[in-house]
């Protein structure tokens, strides 16, 4: 079958190969793969140098995975035989608590496993299939579309886990702004309009991220500017925004989103853009500020954005390009060039 792989460190694109096709032993599930979604991560991991990432090439990418279950292991559980589904993928070790709890995102032995989930250190979706190692990564999407469930493993279940811990602060007339409307940003004002009573205020450097904010549902959507964080005070009759969700994770957007903060504010750092933050008492830093750094969600939140797009609250904007233009995809990607998130279907 055909297959994206990652095969060397550094090389910065990926090989399309020709391998045997999985077949399951044990209790595991192999998937025909209907849609794998392209994630600005999977950027990082093929631009990353040899030991900067605990995993072993080769390895298939694609970790937003949605498929049919097309054959199962002899120990594995029937119940989802012929199902179609989406893939939990920050795969644990799952022997730890967090993992039985379906907190696998959270494994106590993450550190010592060698890899991050599914095409992240193993074998992903970018393939005709993909085997998974126990029915309890697979939740069920009935009718939904592939293109629109595969995001919503990663793009939609990070923005919807990120959101999660901010329900305390975002009650009637709180206002909280998402920095970065791409393929995680534009889910989350849409789960944020979903699930909180929020004023959403959406901030982008690319004026087309703008046009996808509004059509997500955000209350205001501007460039970002020299003065957009007096401008955010104003809207805010002075006092400064409840949360601030930053999907890019830079030096800019860090100190736009400290100083747009009210005292007890909350910051949600989701991108990985190589930002820091100086924690000093007294400093710069509003007072009772707090900061979380969610990775990836939990296998019952996955259930729940699920539900919420199969009620139609959720509409991913999607791109889609055949497996084997796979490079052309990860181009668009790299360059800034995708509207929302990147989808590979099988070749027709
Ligand atoms: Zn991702
Ligand atoms: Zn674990």
């Amino acid at each position: 079958m055909r297959a994206v792989r990652l095969t060397a460190w550094g090389r910065g694109r990926p090989t399309l190969a020709d391998v045997e096709p999985p077949a399951p032993r044990g209790r595991e599930v192999l998937v025909r793969v209907e849609a794998a979604g392209l994630c600005q991560s999977d950027v990082h991991v093929l631009d990353a140098a040899a030991g900067a990432l605990p995993y072993q090439p080769p390895f298939t990418l694609g970790h937003e995975v949605a498929g049919h279950v097309e054959a199962l292991g002899p120990d594995a559980d029937r119940t989802v035989t012929g199902e179609r589904v989406v893939v939990y993928g920050p795969w644990g070790c799952g022997r730890c608590d967090r993992c039985a709890a379906g907190r696998d995102n959270y494994c106590d032995r993450r550190a010592g496993l060698g890899w991050h989930g599914i095409g992240l250190g193993l074998d992903g979706g970018m393939a005709e299939y993909v085997l998974v190692p126990s029915i309890r990564h697979l939740v069920p999407i009935g009718e939904l579309a592939a293109d629109q469930a595969a995001p919503l493993s990663d793009a939609a279940l990070t923005s919807y886990h990120a959101i999660a811990g901010l329900r305390q602060v975002l009650g009637e007339g709180s206002a909280v702004v998402v920095i970065g409307v791409g393929g995680l940003g534009h889910l989350a004002v849409q789960v944020l309009r979903a699930t909180t009573p929020s004023r959403v205020l959406a901030l982008d450097v690319r004026e087309a991220a703008l046009t996808l904010a509004h059509r997500s549902g955000a209350h205001s959507a501007t460039l970002v500017r020299a003065d957009t964080g007096r401008r955010l005070r104003e809207a805010t009759g002075g006092r400064g925004v409840d949360a601030v969700l930053d999907f890019v994770g830079g030096k800019a957007s860090l100190e736009l989103a400290t100083a747009s903060l009210r005292p007890g504010g909350e910051l949600v750092v989701v991108g990985s853009g190589g930002g820091h933050l100086t924690v000093r008492k007294p400093g710069l830093l509003p007072p009772g500020f707090r900061l979380s750094l969610p990775f990836w969600g939990t296998r019952p939140e996955l259930a729940e954005v699920v539900a919420l797009a199969r009620a139609g609250a959720l509409h991913v904007e999607t791109e889609q390009f055949p497996l084997s233009a796979a490079e052309e995809a990860f181009e668009l990607l790299r360059n800034g060039a995708m509207r929302g998130r990147a989808v590979l279907v099988p070749d027709p």
